[in-house]
Order: C-alpha cells, then structure tokens, then sequence
C-alpha cells in the first residue's frame, strides 16, 4: 500500500506554517479520533494523520521528509515509518550497512607492506666501457631506510602505538543518522594521517619519517657488449619498501660516448683507413687497430677507395652472450696534397707512360662522358 503524501494528510500546503499544521492535526484528530468516530476504517485514518503530524511538526523530520520522501534506499523497514521507528532497526547493526553501501571490499591495511619506487640513474659511458664492460662504483641520493630507528620512525627505546582511534586500519568510520538508517563513511584518520600507528616520541635522525636522504655508494658491474640507451636493472636498489615490504629496483640507463675512430652498428665495428695511391695500386699489407689490439690487413694491388674489409671476430661480444660482431675496414685513399719536387717529376713520368686514360676504363669510358655532354 502506497503511503500518502503527510501534507496531503493533513490538507496543507508544503509552505504551511507550523501554526497551520497544528490546527488541520487538531481538526482532524477530532474528526477521526476513534474515541468519536465508530466508522470503519478511522482507526486508520487516525494513524495516517497522527504519523504525518509527528514528522511535519518535527523540523528536522519535517526536512528530512521534504528531500527523501517516504522511501529511502531500503524503505523504512516495512514498519511505522517515521512514526517513532528506529531508523538503525531495520538493517543489522552497522556493518551491514556499511558492507551494503561498499561491498565489505576495498578496505586497504595501510599496515600492509608495500614496495618502495623504483628509481632510475643515467650513466655516461665511454665507447670502450661499454664494449668490455666494467665494473665501477656510483652514488645516488636516495630514501634509506633510518639507521637510528631502523625504520619506524620512533626515537630509539620506544616503538609506535597503534593508533587507538582507528585501532590501526588508517581509517574511522564516521556513523551518520539519515532517515534510511545510520550511513557509515570511511574516512582517513586524522589522529594518525593513515599510518594506524602513532609515534609520540619521534626520531631524531629522520624527524619520524623512518627514512633518511643519503648518498648511497652501489656497485656496477656493466656487462660487457651493453649499448647506447640499454638499461640494466639491479634489484632491490631503489627506494625502501614500505611497513617491511621490499625495496625497489635501480635501472641505470647507459649513455656511450662517441669513438673518435670507431662507429658502432649493433656488434658491430666501423671504421676507416686512409691509404696511399701507391698502397692502393701496389698492395700492401698494413696494421689496423681494433678494439682487440692491432691487426694486420692485406691491401691488394689494384685496390679501388672504398673497399670494404671485414675482420671477422673483432667487434663487440653481444651484451646477451650471443657470439661476437665483425670490425669493417673501408680504405680510403688519399689524393697527396704537398708534393716535393721529386715526387711531381716521378708522377709525370708515370703519367706520360699510363697516359691520360685510367687503367680499365679505356675509350669506351671516355666516349660516354662525351656523350653525355652532347646531350
Ligand atoms: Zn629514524
Ligand atoms: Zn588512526
């Protein structure tokens, strides 16, 4: 049975005065009470204007009405209404209000251990460090885990309370009275600002934070074959974990430096060599330093600038132990620029016998230069 509106009840408008709803009770109460009226059905209407009065005469019942009406979430527990109903009667106690409103999950123990942050580092490094790899030693500014208190944050010979507030959970359910019943909020507790735990007689050394900013000395060891912006992860480096739980983990980032005469592709080497004309025509054999040590290369005769040489084995051993790069030589030969009297006199003398056309070209060569001037 649907209930009726308490102002229509009682015959007044929603702006009556608390005057006018007294007079339309009295009135009505006379007229239905059912000591005078016998007819069937008074008995029920004497209840019905009785409980509207009661809420509408009750400023705070009366506004509580005015914004939720009759019905909240859960109704009003199927009995009496406003009429002197225990709003808390119809649901079990709070917590299963508390549980309906948000599922009895979600609740989190600031009490639980947590892992601390990780923190990443760059690292520049020279070309030869990080072929070979190395082992050095950096410093980092991070949270460290308080000596003095070792942690909690309390001064040595005392520990952290649990806080009696929130016995501990971070949080205080503040109860609140609706007409549907009391409302459980949580809400972080301000006695101990979540931590469940209060420290009266804080740390010096870390002012009650548990933790301290230190320099802190952590060995590297770079593996060898590590490249321009790889990374390498060492656990457990970064900052401390939270109520015991574990540590984060450092990732130094590499930054190598350029090689003046090497190039790096992967695992493998680049780089060039200058030789002479006659190096080039005559062949040769000539010493090429790696990043191994110096190796003796070959230079054929008739070795045009710009070949590519290969040794096989002299790059970089593969950072993940996945065999070793190749160096590449390409030669480059040099025109010579200072030329003494000597030198001028014996290269004229080897261009009158060569003549003007280059070895292996011959006419047909010089036939499409002038073909393609012609066009
Ligand atoms: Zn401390
Ligand atoms: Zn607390």
């Amino acid at each position: 049975m649907s209930k009726r509106d308490y102002y229509e009840v009682l015959g007044v408008s929603k702006s009556a005065t608390k005057d006018e709803i007294k007079k339309a009770y009295r009135r009505l109460s006379k007229q239905y009470h059912p000591d005078i009226n016998k007819e069937p059905g008074s008995d029920e209407k004497f209840k019905e204007i009785t409980e509207a009065y009661e809420v509408l005469s009750d400023d705070q019942k009366r506004s509580q009405y005015d914004q939720f009406g009759h019905a909240g979430p859960q109704g009003f527990g199927g009995g009496g209404g406003f009429g002197g109903a225990d709003f808390g009667g119809g649901f079990g106690g709070f917590e299963d209000i508390f549980n309906t409103f948000f599922g009895g999950g979600g609740r989190r123990d600031p009490n639980a251990p947590r892992q601390g942050a990780d923190l990443q580092y760059t690292m520049r490094l020279d070309f030869e460090d990080a072929v070979f790899g190395k082992e050095t030693i950096i410093e980092i500014p991070k949270e460290e885990t308080c000596d003095t208190c070792k942690g909690s944050g309390a001064k040595p010979g005392t520990s952290p309370e649990t806080c009696s507030h929130c016995s501990g959970s971070g949080q205080l359910n503040v109860e609140q009275n609706t007409p549907f019943g009391r409302i459980v909020n949580r809400r972080v507790c301000h006695h101990c600002h979540g931590t469940g735990n209060i420290i009266k007689e804080k740390c010096r050394t870390c002012s009650g934070d548990g933790t301290v900013k230190k320099n802190k000395k952590i060995n590297i060891k770079i593996p060898k074959g590590i490249d321009d912006g790889q990374q390498i992860r060492i656990s457990g480096e970064g900052e401390p974990g939270i109520n015991g739980g574990p540590a984060g983990d450092l990732y130094v980032v590499f930054h190598v430096r350029e090689h003046e005469f090497f190039e790096r592709d992967g695992d493998d080497i680049y780089c060039e060599m200058p030789i002479t004309f006659a190096q080039a025509a005559l062949g040769d054999e000539i010493e090429v330093p790696t990043l191994h040590g110096k190796v003796k290369l070959k230079i054929p005769a008739g070795t045009q600038t710009g070949t590519r040489f290969r040794l096989r084995g002299k790059g970089v051993h593969n950072v993940r132990g996945l065999g070793v790069g190749d160096q590449h030589i390409v030669v480059k030969i040099i025109t010579p620029t200072k030329l003494t009297e000597q030198q001028k006199q014996l290269l004229r003398e080897f261009a009158d016998i060569s003549g003007s056309v280059p070895d292996g070209h011959e006419e047909s060569f010089f036939d499409k230069v002038k073909r393609a001037f012609k066009s």
